[in-house]
């Protein structure tokens, strides 16, 4: 079994179980990355210390809905030495969309599992639907729903089984109908009795979020949903999430496709070294981070880069290719208008926007590989 599958499963299993003891004794199969997670270890105690400052405490009373979904202060997790999470704070709002983007290892998957529940923080605070992440889980439980990363469904159950059996686990029976509806949400309605092991793998995340929302929740997250999918399956799931999102839902993406991010988020935080670097609007941290427009003279060459700099226009070479940054989209057409005046040997002139990768790049420096994200 994979790691991912053993995440999905220890998930699973920690949604049936209440109480800790319980959780610790079901947990039967630790591997490193799951070790830390609730549930496979001992529980440690409740440190009564934990205070939420000028802010009181709020455990689980009140509207939640008058608060933001998720409210993180100063959050750390320290694995050893090292510092997974190193004293985050962001807030997302009802029926927000909100991203968490960086490159591997930056701490998304720490911060996301803590959210969920799934581990203790070193410190700090953090709060979903109004309640302690650390000891108030148990009564938000249902109305959170989680796409692990790489979910894989059980093979050998077919759709309209493996949802039926999810929401059994959350203690819910639902009607023949109510999961006729949740497969029909989810564009399975032809695949509902089909099993798991023959669905593609669009399908198969397709059901992962049909599961996840057998509790009809409030909050979503999903982590990597559209990983390793072909680009037509992609945007389809991204119409879905959309979707969720018209419907209310608030939604917790973590994806390493930047073009996803761009597409999807309303707000995005983008992580490095465990710390949040940037945070805004795809819009507004392409405006602030981004180099406005370019104007790209593909194939110019050195000579061609000769031929603009003799005209006193900055630029540079990418490639074999001349590349004029113009930071503001008022200039495009003088600027345009300029190079086309100058004899320049080339195969195609064309202009490009900054884009959330630009910002990753000025940001980060992460790599990217085919649009993604890489180590
Ligand atoms: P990716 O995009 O690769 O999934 P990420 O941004 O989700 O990365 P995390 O998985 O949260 O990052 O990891 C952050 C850091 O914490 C990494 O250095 C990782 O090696 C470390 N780490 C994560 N889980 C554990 C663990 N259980 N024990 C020790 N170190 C861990």
């Amino acid at each position: 079994m994979r790691v991912s599958q053993k995440r999905a499963l220890a998930f699973l299993q920690f949604a049936d179980l209440t109480d800790s003891d319980q959780r610790s004794a079901v947990y039967l199969r630790p591997v490193s990355r799951l070790s830390g997670l609730k549930g496979l270890r001992a529980r440690r105690p409740y440190n009564q210390s934990f205070s939420w400052g000028h802010r009181g405490r709020r455990d689980g009373g009140g509207d939640p809905t008058a608060e933001p979904v998720i409210d993180v202060r100063g959050l750390t997790k320290h694995y050893a030495d090292i510092k997974a999470v190193d004293g985050i704070s962001f807030e997302v709002e009802k029926g927000q969309m909100f991203s968490l983007l960086g490159p591997n290892g930056a701490g998304k998957t720490t911060t996301v599992e803590i959210l969920e529940g799934l581990r203790d923080p070193t410190s700090g605070e953090a709060r979903v639907l109004g309640v302690d992440v650390r000891k108030g889980y148990g009564k938000i439980r249902n109305r959170v729903g989680v796409l692990p990363q790489d979910f894989e469904p059980f093979d050998r159950l077919k759709p309209r089984e493996a949802v039926a059996y999810w929401a059994h686990l959350f203690d819910r029976t639902l009607t023949k109908e109510e999961v006729a509806g949740l497969i029909r949400t989810v564009g399975l309605a032809d695949r509902a009795d089909t099993l798991a092991m023959n669905l593609s793998g669009g399908e198969r995340r397709r059901l992962g979020i049909a599961m996840s929302l057998v509790g009809k929740p409030k909050l979503v997250f999903l982590d990597e949903p559209t990983t390793g999918l072909d680009p037509g399956a992609r945007r389809e799931l991204w119409g879905l999430i959309r979707q969720l999102k018209s419907e209310g839902t608030t939604i917790l993406l973590t994806t390493h496709y930047l073009d996803e991010a761009e597409q999807l988020a309303d707000d995005v935080a983008i992580m490095n070294h465990g710390k949040i670097v940037a945070r805004g609007s795809p819009a507004d941290l392409i405006a602030k981070h981004g180099q406005g427009h370019s104007i790209v003279l593909a194939g110019a060459g050195e000579d061609g880069l000769s031929a603009v700099r003799a005209r006193g226009v900055v630029a540079e070479l990418q490639g074999a290719d001349v590349v004029v940054q113009v930071p503001l989209a008022s200039d495009m057409r003088r600027m345009l208008e300029k190079l086309a005046s100058i004899d320049i040997p080339l195969n195609e002139i064309y202009t490009r926007r900054a884009s959330l990768e630009d910002v990753f790049l000025n940001l980060v420096g992460a790599r990217m590989q085919e649009g993604v994200l890489a180590a």
